[in-house]
Order: C-alpha cells, then sequence, then structure tokens
C-alpha cells in the first residue's frame, strides 16, 4: 500500500513537473546588437527568438548540443558568422523570415563549415568555405542563398538531407559539387523523378539512410504538353506540362476551335463539317439566312 503510495505521489510529481516545464523555460525574445550580446542569447536557456538590431560579425564558433529552438528575427540586418557551426542533440535554428536580412556563414578550413547532426537543423542565407561546405549528418540544413565550396561540396551523410535554393559554385582546389553518403555527385547527376517539386534531386542510400541534396531547378526542361479538358468550339480547354527535372508543372490554356460568328470564313467551313455547332451558334444561322437571301435575290 506504502508503495503504491509513493509511486502515485512520484507520478503526481513528474506531471507536476512537466505542467512546469514551459513556465521555467518558457520563450522570450532576446535583443543582440554585437558579438558579445549574441554570445549571451545564444546561451540562454529556452526556445527564445534573438532580434538583431545591428549588422553583427562573429568570429566564434557556434556550438549548440541542447534539444531548443533558436528563432533569429534578422530584422533586414545581416549576420556574419566567420567560424563553424555545429547542431546536435535536437538543437535547431531557423529565420523567422528569410527574406529579411541574412545570416551567412563564411569560414575557411580543413573541415566541415557547418555540420548539423541527426534530429538537428538548420536554416542559413549563404554559406561558403569549408573542405565540406555543409554536412547534414543525418540532420537537415536549409540554404536560401548559395553555396561556394573548397573541396566536397555540399554533404548530406548519415541519411541527411540539404535544400538549397540558390546555386552551388565550387573553387579550387578540387572541388565535388555534391556528395551524398560516399558518392559524389555532378550538377547533372540529378535523379527522376524529383523527390520535391521545383528542385534537382541528388540522393543515394546506403546503411545509415538515403541522404539527399535537393537544389531549386534554375531553369525547367519541360516535356510535351498533356491535354486535360479538350478544347470545344466555343469553350477554351485546359493543357499542362511538366519539368523533367524537378516535375514543376505548368498550366496552359487551349484557344476554342470554333472561330467567332463574324468571320463568315467559318460558315463555310462549317457547312461542310458538323451542323450541331451551327445549332450552338446563333449568328452562323443569322449569316447563313442573309447568305440564303443574297443567293435567292441574285438569281
Ligand atoms: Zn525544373
Amino acid at each position: 500500500m506504502k508503495k503504491a503510495l509513493s509511486a502515485l505521489l512520484a507520478a503526481v510529481m513528474v506531471l507536476g513537473l512537466a505542467a512546469l516545464a514551459p513556465i521555467t523555460a518558457h520563450a522570450a525574445t532576446l535583443t543582440a546588437n554585437d558579438a558579445a550580446s549574441l554570445a549571451t542569447a545564444l546561451a540562454a536557456a529556452g526556445d527564445n527568438t534573438i532580434r538583431l538590431t545591428a549588422d553583427i560579425t562573429y568570429n566564434n564558433r557556434i556550438e549548440i548540443s541542447t534539444a531548443k529552438i533558436i528563432t533569429f528575427d534578422l530584422n533586414g540586418k545581416t549576420l556574419t558568422l566567420r567560424h563553424i557551426i555545429r547542431l546536435f542533440g535536437g538543437a535547431k535554428i531557423q529565420l523567422l523570415n528569410p527574406a529579411n536580412g541574412e545570416f551567412n556563414v563564411y569560414y575557411y578550413s580543413d573541415g566541415d563549415v557547418i555540420e548539423v547532426f541527426g534530429g538537428s537543423s538548420l536554416e542559413v542565407t549563404n554559406v561558403e568555405g569549408g573542405d565540406w561546405a555543409m554536412n547534414a549528418v543525418g540532420g537537415e540544413i536549409t540554404v536560401y542563398g548559395d553555396v561556394t565550396s573548397m573541396n566536397e561540396g555540399a554533404c548530406a551523410s548519415g541519411g541527411g538531407k540539404i535544400t538549397i535554393n540558390g546555386t552551388i559554385t565550387t573553387i579550387a582546389p578540387a572541388s565535388d559539387y555534391i556528395k551524398v553518403g560516399s558518392t559524389a555527385k555532378t550538377a547533372a547527376q540529378f535523379l527522376t523523378p524529383s523527390t520535391k517539386t521545383g528542385y534537382l534531386t541528388y540522393s543515394f542510400t546506403d546503411s545509415y539512410g538515403t541522404n539527399t541534396v535537393w537544389v531549386k531547378c534554375a531553369a525547367h526542361t519541360f516535356g510535351d504538353w498533356t491535354v486535360d479538358t479538350p478544347a470545344t468550339a466555343t469553350a477554351t480547354g485546359t493543357k499542362h506540362r511538366n519539368c523533367t527535372a524537378c516535375n514543376f508543372r505548368e498550366d496552359g490554356t487551349i484557344p476554342a476551335t470554333g472561330g467567332g460568328g463574324d468571320d463568315p470564313g467559318d460558315c463555310f467551313v462549317l457547312w461542310g463539317k458538323t451542323t450541331t455547332y451551327l445549332k450552338s451558334n446563333f449568328w452562323n444561322w443569322i449569316l447563313l439566312i442573309f447568305l440564303f437571301g443574297w443567293i435567292w435575290m441574285a438569281f
């Protein structure tokens, strides 16, 4: 009985603590206007929003190993990280509005500029430098801008995933464009069909999982049009075609096959064709009546 009571008490305490947890580590909006205030904001507990009130260059590594979410409100400013960034243990960094400001990571070293491990994720604007500019080791990286890499480009390993909305540029010395698992891919070696609409898919599955890098399709290569709704004499039809590389769908219309009643040429063409069209077109009937009237008067 005593044992059961203590178990019940323990359960109540655990539930009580769980209820308190969101209060003790509640989300706050912290401001940063220089490297020192940014360091303090990054180290603060809880899922915080860090709002920039000035451009900041940060020369220290960012390494977060706890399961917290940091949201950068860039506020039109630029945060430039001139060191590496490592996220693991469920840490996440996201951008409140990727179009309003930049979070750039520029660092040249022999290792990864960015490393994001399983359960963690990162959103950045531009990335430059590195051996592997980025390595999503089971985690997820989203790049809203461009990637420039010295050696091995964008690397997804351990089942990691990377989405790049800009371009990948490789610079000397020799560089891979993309690496998925242990396999290097050139720009032309994307898979079809794409697994993310609008993006070229570079993927390789190994014992760790499916490693994928998606790069936004810069110029669509459309296949043939497919007719969805054929045009009739009076109604426009619809058609679509897809990019053979990224599955992007473009919709189009097909003009109605019949001409307007004010074109007598149509009447003569239709005369030998179908009477159902004539029935449906008032002005063609009027024209025909005038035509027969004219012929009758003439002869
Ligand atoms: Zn495309």
